[in-house]
């Protein structure tokens, strides 16, 4: 399966740079040979084991010809026509420009799967640009040095999740067309669509991957049929039922929902392993695929050692973690047994304090809304922004009330904060000697955002930096 990747972006903020660095090999530069045009726009790129196709839309700014409007026209049409991937490449240095912007008004329209990667970040100097690369709308920007080669493995990780998609995307059309949405089915008729005709496309936006993990026999496939309303997905004990897909696309209040079935996962493998390894494996997996990751317990037996496991693993992944307790059909008495969740929930995981559980049954049907409620909101707290304002206000009432211990006979200051990015809310804070801060003081300012931020289920980064 090759994907094809396109880096767009204004001129000088490093595409060729990166294209060279993907394809390896410098690519003969054509301007200083008159009449010689460059006709090479697309080589195999690789980063370590992956291999994929690159576009050249640099290439298009060499033409003399046309305005920057026009060439721009051009790069980001053949981005939106024949890429998989489009890389919108912004110079961190430089900040975001008008002309970036204008870029990004296109590419929103646009549909594709667009990241925004900021160039140029080796350093210091870049610290402000990333920042205000988030007023682009792209979500968190991916720092990178082309010329010194930094960040590829994010861009490693980018280009292999496209892989996958795509792969996922062939395997499950092949054998089921005839259940399968196409996923470009209800899009607004004024789609920006270019006089090549209507592009395929739909709004990432409303695009959501759903990992549904959980113990073997915890019901999730159970539940993915009862989501998606079909059969589609065989359960039953029988071994070796195979299924087409991993990725069960779902339309829900109007958004494209792709579960990501875990135990399908396990089918395909067809590996021999240690039964709860291999689950371990697969929801890792899963999870990786996702943004936001429903923890599927059995209500008869909840909170086991694997369910911690699985937990921990969604906060080390950085995803946004709801727990749905299965099978409550199951439960007589239910306001008893959910008190006593609630407070093993607190005692086992108190690392994701206040996270929502929601009560169902996948067998009956029930509270799936509630679920996807829960599912939503998380995800909107996982994506949200603090403003650095707001920030510091609540910093300085936290130390107040609480102020930094001395360390070794001297003070502690903790002097600023900032949210350097989303998807999970990760912050920087700046104090006199980072690594004297307690960790317990770092719990305290931790569990102090969430609160104060109201996002109990979703991981938080604290980063400690001196200076400034
Ligand atoms: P393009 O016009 O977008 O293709 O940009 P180029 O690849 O030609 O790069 C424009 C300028 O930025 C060149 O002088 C590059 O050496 C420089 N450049 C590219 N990547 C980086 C980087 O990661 N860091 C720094 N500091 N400069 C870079
Ligand atoms: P998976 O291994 O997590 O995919 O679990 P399955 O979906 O195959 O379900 C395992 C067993 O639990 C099956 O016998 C299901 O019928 C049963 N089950 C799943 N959901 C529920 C539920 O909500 N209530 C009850 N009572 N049983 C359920």
């Amino acid at each position: 399966m090759t994907v094809t990747v396109a880096i767009v972006g204004r001129p000088n903020v490093g595409k060729s740079t990166l294209f060279n660095r993907l394809v390896g090999r410098k690519i003969a530069l054509v301007d200083d040979t008159p009449g010689v045009t460059r006709d090479r726009r697309e080589a195999e790129g690789r980063i370590a084991d992956l291999r994929f196709k690159v576009l050249d839309t640099a290439g298009y700014e060499d033409k003399t010809d046309g305005s920057l409007e026009d060439r721009m026209r051009q790069q980001t049409e053949i981005a939106i026509r024949d890429a998989d991937v489009i890389l919108f490449m912004i110079d961190a240095r430089a900040g975001v420009m008008p002309l970036d912007e204008r870029f990004a008004q296109v590419l929103r329209r646009a549909g594709k799967d667009v990241h925004l990667i900021a160039n140029k970040a080796e350093g210091k100097a870049a610290d402000p640009g990333l920042l205000e690369a988030y007023n682009l709308g792209f979500g968190e920007p991916v720092a990178l040095s082309a010329e010194h080669g930094l960040g590829l493995s994010d861009l490693h990780a980018i280009v292999s999740k496209a892989v996958d998609a795509a792969a996922a995307k062939a395997e499950a059309r092949a054998p089921s067309l005839d259940v399968m949405p196409e996923v470009d089915v209800d899009l607004p008729e004024d789609d920006g669509s270019t006089e090549d005709g209507p592009v395929k496309r739909w709004d990432p936006k409303r695009y959501l991957n759903v990992a549904i993990i959980g113990r073997p026999n915890a019901g999730k496939s159970t539940l993915i049929n009862r989501m998606v309303g079909e059969d589609r997905l065989l359960t039953g004990p029988e071994a070796g039922i195979t299924r087409d897909s991993i990725l069960v696309p779902w339309e829900y209040e109007g958004r494209i929902i792709n579960l990501v079935d875990t135990a399908g996962m396990r089918r395909k493998a067809r590996i021999e392993q240690k039964l709860e390894k291999l689950a371990v494996s697969d929801s890792l997996r899963s999870i990786q695929y996702a943004e936001v990751v429903v923890l599927l317990l059995d209500a008869q037996i909840p909170f086991e050692k694997q369910d911690l496991t699985l937990a921990d693993l969604v906060e080390r992944e950085g995803r946004a973690l709801v727990i749905a307790v299965n099978k409550w059909d199951t439960i007589e008495d239910k306001n008893a047994k959910l008190a006593e969740l609630r407070e093993q929930c607190e005692r086992y995981l108190p690392q994701l304090k206040g996270i929502p559980l929601v009560t169902i049954s996948g067998l009956q049907g029930r509270n799936i809304d509630k679920l996807m409620q829960a599912v939503f909101a998380i995800e909107r707290k996982w994506n949200s922004h603090v403003s650095t304002a707001r920030l510091n206000r609540w910093l300085s009432g936290m130390t107040e009330s609480h102020p930094p211990p001395a360390v070794s006979g001297r003070r502690l200051k903790l002097r600023y904060m900032t949210q350097a990015k989303i998807r999970p809310p990760s912050f920087i804070l700046f104090a006199s000697r980072p690594e004297a801060v307690p960790n317990a003081y770092q719990r305290y300012l931790v569990n102090g955002l969430r609160d104060a931020f109201d996002m109990p289920g979703t991981p938080i980064r604290l980063w400690l930096r001196g200076g400034k």
